[in-house]
């Protein structure tokens, strides 16, 4: 796949003058429930109603979803708010019923993506379809498993494409259900800059608190568009009940987000300057949730020494940690002195954490 204007020609045809929102509950539950939430949404800057008609859920028992029946709700909603529907496709099925009753934006799960299998299966339903197909982000963050889809829906004559940023499973306990990895999706801007990106913060937060700050950062690193769950009741939410927002709440965030402002400069320059300014807070975030995690660790190995009655600072141990650090710095042009000052400031916290532990 080359990278083509074309591949944007959707989304410039809704001509917004701010990011694309799509927004609705998880999962459609009532006709009552997908009709009042999409009278909420309207008049708004939300384009699309989303709601999940089939759920895959990762383990059975739960809820999944009401299926074709939820289709016609969507249909009652578009008429009478005049919104555009969005929902998930997993099967060559869901993509005929969905067509069927004039959805007009389909998006793949995180867990079809990571299978090429089902990637080529529901490709092939949508052979030279004209709707918008966002291709979310496999489990796993793997950009060539991503990349390798969206590929797989341009060969099928699908050219209205986009992809969804949800953050990315993993076995460590984070403040995010899903970790946002956010040096991926700039990877495959840089790749593909004219395939539009939507965040989707609510997947990857898997909590409301922290739902503006993630649509912020996918702003400030320029992403199109956000795919936000809102439910008018989010406590009693059949699916995904912790991350989602009311629309209340969805519309204040709409008004607090800072689209980037620009002072001075020609256009690319800004532009870069931006680029570069969200890159390096995505750094600095990444350094200091590092510096927390290799603290947690001394904390571990005060707790070792302690129950074994060894002492905290161990010379050999120490002197060995900094010639290896010096070495690498060395290598990758930092200058050994810096180094030295950072890596003496980060043993001298990781003695007072182990002293702590040992209190
Ligand atoms: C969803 O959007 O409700 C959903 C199931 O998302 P994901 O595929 O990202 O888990
Ligand atoms: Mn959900």
């Amino acid at each position: 796949m080359e990278n083509k204007k074309e591949l944007r020609n959707w989304l410039d045809a809704y001509k917004l003058d701010h990011p694309l929102v799509i927004a609705g509950p998880c999962s459609a539950e009532t006709e009552e429930q997908v009709v009042k939430i999409a009278h909420q949404l309207k008049d708004t800057d939300v384009t699309a109603l989303r709601a999940g008609i089939w759920k895959p859920r990762t383990r059975p028992g739960n809820f999944e979803g009401v299926g074709s029946l939820g289709l016609k709700w969507l249909q009652t909603a578009k008429k009478e708010t005049g919104l555009l529907t969005a929902t998930e496709v997993a099967n060559p099925h869901h993509v005929e019923l969905a067509l069927k009753h004039d959805v007009d934006i389909l998006w793949i799960g995180a867990r079809s993506t990571v299978s090429p299998f089902i990637v080529q299966d529901i490709a092939d339903a949508c052979k030279g379809i004209k709707n918008p197909v966002l291709i979310k982000n496999p489990i796993n963050p793997d950009l060539a498993l991503w990349l390798g889809a969206v590929e797989r829906f341009y060969t099928a004559d699908v050219k209205n494409l986009g992809v969804i940023h949800r953050g990315f499973s993993t076995y460590e306990k984070t403040k995010y259900r899903n970790i946002p990895e956010w040096q991926i999706p700039i990877d495959l801007k840089a790749k593909f800059p004219d395939l539009p990106v939507i965040l989707d913060p609510s997947h990857i937060a898997g909590r409301r608190d922290i739902i503006q700050d993630l649509c912020q950062t996918g702003l400030d690193l320029n992403f199109d568009g956000m795919i936000i769950e809102s439910h008018y009741d989010p406590d009693n939410a059949w699916s995904d009940a912790k991350q989602q927002i009311t629309p209340e709440v969805l519309i204040q965030i709409m008004n607090d987000l800072k689209v980037r402002q620009e002072k001075g400069g020609t256009e690319a320059y800004k532009h870069a300057l931006a680029d570069l300014r969200a890159k390096i807070d995505v750094a600095d975030q990444t350094i200091i949730q590092l510096l927390a995690k290799r603290m947690g660790i001394s904390d571990q190995i005060g707790k070792v020494k302690l129950e074994n009655n060894v002492q905290i600072l161990q010379n050999d141990r120490w002197n060995s940690i900094k010639n290896k650090m010096l070495a690498d710095g060395d290598q990758m042009g930092l200058s050994n002195e810096f180094v030295e000052k950072v890596y003496a400031a980060i043993h001298q916290e990781s003695i007072n954490h182990q002293h702590n532990v040992s209190k």
